[in-house]
Parts: C-alpha cells; structure tokens; sequence
C-alpha cells in the first residue's frame, strides 16, 4: 500500500507538508508507522497541487528520499491544495512517473491507496498508465467526483478483495474514502490534513473509520458518512 496526503487550506510549502515533518512523507517512504500491505514505499513518489486554477505535477518512479532537486524546490512551491503520494507497487504493475500518483483529468488529483483487479475496471483510453489505480482514477473521473461513494461501493463489490483509498481535491475540495486502509485528519487554525498515516505525534490528529466518505470544504468543515452497504 502506498502512503498518500492531501491538504485543503491557506497556501503552505510542499516541503511543509511532505518533507518537513518528523514522520511526512519522506520518512514514510522507507519508515511508514502504520502500513499493514508492503514494507517501504520506494517505487515512486508524486506531488499535484493547484497553483491558481492550474493543475501542477511533479511525479517520479524513484524514491522520494533520494530526490535532492525536490528538496530543493520544494520549500519555494506553495499551494492551498495539495495532493501528494509515496508508491509501493502492487506486484505485476508498472514501474514508472505515469504510474505514481496524482492523477488527473484537468480538473482534480487522485491518489489510489490499494489494489484493485483491473478485470473488473473498465478500459479507458483516459486512464495514464496500465496501473489499476489509473484506470480506478479514469472511472472515478468518468463517473464524476459527486458519485465517488457509489463508485468505490460498486468496485468493492465487484472485487470483494479491493482495497480502495482515495484522496482527490479540486482546489477547493478535498474527498477521502476509506476502504481497508488507515486515514487520519488533523484540524489546524491554516486548514486540514488528510493522511494516511499521523506525519507527526500531535494530539488533534483523529482517525477516521473504515468505509466511510470524508468530505472536506474550503471552509474547513469535515464531514464523515459510513459508505453504503458497508458492514
Ligand atoms: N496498486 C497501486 C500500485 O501498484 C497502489 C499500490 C499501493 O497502494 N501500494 O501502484
């Protein structure tokens, strides 16, 4: 399982968000807390934020710890918005920058923690790379990010075995699913984390139940729904 992050608020630094903290992103590439499915996350990394309406990416099929022209940078992007990823590949998937989150129709980033079996997926000439989680992300897109609950119920269903964790924002929304995954959320005075995983030990971070929706507006209000049919 991957590791992914969003954030909804004033603009901050990428490095504040990914690569300052005690336990963000960087050291979750090779340290993760709380991961159950895979050891490190060395198979790639990637950074989507909005800069005005613009979408920005910055992907890798390296790992993040190693990435001295990121740390140099990233102290000098800022952004309101903010999705970002560090990989560790399902095995028989691809190994490459179009592989690693965000993905994006223009419009939205989406970070996939998970597997899913791409035989329930429909083919999608949208869809990045041949990564289950690009062709999860070309349906989610097609489906529209106002239906994200009934498309992550209906792939669980049809893949009882999925996991399927999701963190997409459009500049000023941010949803989250949990679906066999962890995802915590830390409320501060600038705006709201999503994360999989606490990037550091401060006590408002909460942990949000499995197989529920997280709804977060630009106003900072999060909202949780149990997704249907969940048990
Ligand atoms: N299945 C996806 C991939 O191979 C996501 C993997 C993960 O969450 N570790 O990239």
């Amino acid at each position: 399982m991957c590791r992914h992050l969003g954030w909804l608020g004033e603009p901050v630094s990428i490095a504040s968000l990914v690569l300052d903290p005690p336990c963000g992103l960087r050291v979750q590439s090779y340290a993760p807390r709380r991961q159950k499915h895979g050891l490190i996350n060395a198979d790639g990394w990637g950074v989507g934020f909005f800069d005005r309406d613009e979408v920005r990416r910055w992907r890798s099929a390296s790992p993040l710890w190693g990435d001295v022209s990121f740390a140099s940078v990233s102290p000098a992007l800022r952004s309101n918005c903010v999705v970002a990823a560090v990989r560790s590949a399902t095995v028989g998937m691809p190994i490459e920058a179009s592989a690693s989150a965000p993905f994006s129709d223009g419009n939205w980033l989406l970070s996939h923690n998970g597997v899913v079996d791409r035989r329930v997926l429909p083919v999608s000439a949208a869809a990045e790379s041949t990564v289950d989680s690009a062709m999860l992300a070309a349906l989610i897109f097609e489906r529209g990010p106002e239906n994200l609950a009934d498309t992550i119920v209906d792939v669980g269903a049809a893949d009882p075995s999925a996991r399927l964790n999701i963190v997409m924002a459009n500049g000023s929304r941010l949803l989250a699913t949990t679906w066999g995954d962890s995802l915590s959320v830390l409320r501060r005075d600038d705006g709201v984390v999503l994360a999989s995983e606490p990037y550091d030990d401060h006590p408002d971070w909460e942990d949000i139940p499995d197989r529920h929706l997280v709804d977060v507006s630009s106003a900072g209000q999060v909202t949780m729904t149990p997704l249907k049919g969940s048990s």
